[in-house]
């Protein structure tokens, strides 16, 4: 039931080539990029919505081809892209380089690949004989932890759109990806009371205090991999709390006042974010009745950085058995890395990973995708979308 298309779409890659061109790593502005797709789309009778940050330097897209009471299908993609600072590039990252079957530029696998696919049906999705509607969005700082995210969840429930199936376009070599871990990054900031190393008792050593919350931290890992069922989805099998970063003190003969560092928990479905700061809450409570003994202004805070939520559909979904039969077979899988599919999750709809492109080649020098993938993508695209009711 394939559609016939050029191999591989000329105005896929005329977008993607466009969207490689424009800047988009995390730490800058993609309004250029938001702005020129909205315009683009208005040109196919598009709605569309922009939410900003809070500086305005940022945006998420929300548009919306065909009507829009009816329920439609998202497509899901984010605009940022890793940063290629320090990166041995072969050619330059922003320019799309063709070779050997493949299209070379940062993004071309995560995800502008996918966007450019999506985009390039806008046409046919217009001039269908039994219109459907469709939804695009495109997010800001994914990279960075989904930061933008809830931002353009807040501009899906808002507009009042219904989603039927979520297709999110991360790269997954064209296979269904049905569900991964959810993560969290906290910073821990801890005060203790500074002193003169030879007068110790005298201060509260923030450091110290640290260490025991650390090791703390190490406990409930292995609590947690003692506990929890394994699933043998993931690479690691059950949920992981890591202390990765950590600064404070500032001279070896002085009590130190103030140390910080950050926590990174990976979860199963079966393990809460919250149950495990709570554990970690606690046991800092408990840290502190004696510390403000010695100093009363001591004190321990967790600030979240980062909330990913997992997300794992059933292999026997409507959406997921429809996507196995048009990807020939494709079995559905789990990846190790998160993305904003468990936000999508959060609003009821079906969730989907797939999308052109490996994993492997993402945030490293030469990234690319195949023609061979964006093909299939299209294919598959124009058939989900085009020649089946949903
Ligand atoms: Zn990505």
């Amino acid at each position: 039931m394939s559609t016939k298309i050029p191999f591989p779409g000329f105005q896929a890659l005329a977008l993607m080539e466009k969207l490689v061109g424009m800047r988009t790593v995390s730490r800058d502005s993609n309004l250029d990029l938001i702005e020129w797709v909205a315009s683009y789309l208005k040109e196919f009778g598009a709605t569309t919505r922009i939410g900003y940050d809070a500086g305005r330097r940022k945006a998420n897209l929300l548009a919306t081809i065909g009507d829009p009471k009816q329920p439609g299908i998202l497509l899901s993609g984010h605009s940022d892209v890793v940063p290629v600072d320090g990166q041995d590039w072969d050619t330059d990252p922003f320019t799309v380089f063709y070779a050997d079957g493949k299209a070379f530029g940062r993004g071309t696998a995560d995800m502008k690949g996918f966007i450019a696919v999506a985009l390039s049906l806008a046409p046919a999705i217009v001039g269908a004989a039994s219109p459907q509607t469709v939804h695009f969005a495109l997010s800001y700082d994914e990279e960075l932890g989904c930061l933008g995210t809830p931002n353009l969840i807040e501009l899906i429930s808002k507009s009042g759109i219904a989603i039927s199936n979520c297709i999110v376009g991360e790269p997954t070599s064209m296979r269904p990806v049905v569900g991964h871990k959810g993560s969290a990054a906290y910073r821990c900031c801890v005060r203790g009371k500074e002193a003169h190393a030879a007068l110790t008792p005298q201060g509260v050593n923030a450091i110290h205090l640290a260490a025991k919350l650390i090791s703390r931290i190490d406990d409930i890992a292995h609590e947690l991999q003692r506990a929890e069922r394994h699933t043998h989805a993931y690479t690691v099998p059950y949920s992981t709390i890591s202390a990765n970063r950590i600064g404070g003190g500032i001279a070896g003969n002085v009590i130190p006042k103030d140390c910080e560092f950050s926590i990174d928990l990976r979860h199963t479905e079966s393990t809460s974010p919250d149950a495990v700061l709570q554990m970690l809450e606690d046991y800092a409570a408990q840290l502190l009745a004696q510390a403000r003994q010695v100093a009363p202004e001591a004190g321990i805070s967790f600030e979240q950085l980062v909330e990913v939520p997992g997300f794992d559909m059933h292999a026997d979904s409507p959406l997921v058995s429809r996507m196995v039969a048009m990807l020939d077979g494709a079995q559905p899988g789990h990846v190790d890395f998160g993305s904003e599919a468990g936000f999508f999750r959060r609003l009821g709809c079906p969730t989907v990973l797939c999308g052109p492109g490996s994993i492997e080649q993402a945030h490293k020098p030469n990234e690319f995708v195949t023609l061979r993938q964006l093909h299939a993508c299209e294919v598959f695209l124009t058939d989900f979308i085009l020649h089946s009711s949903h």
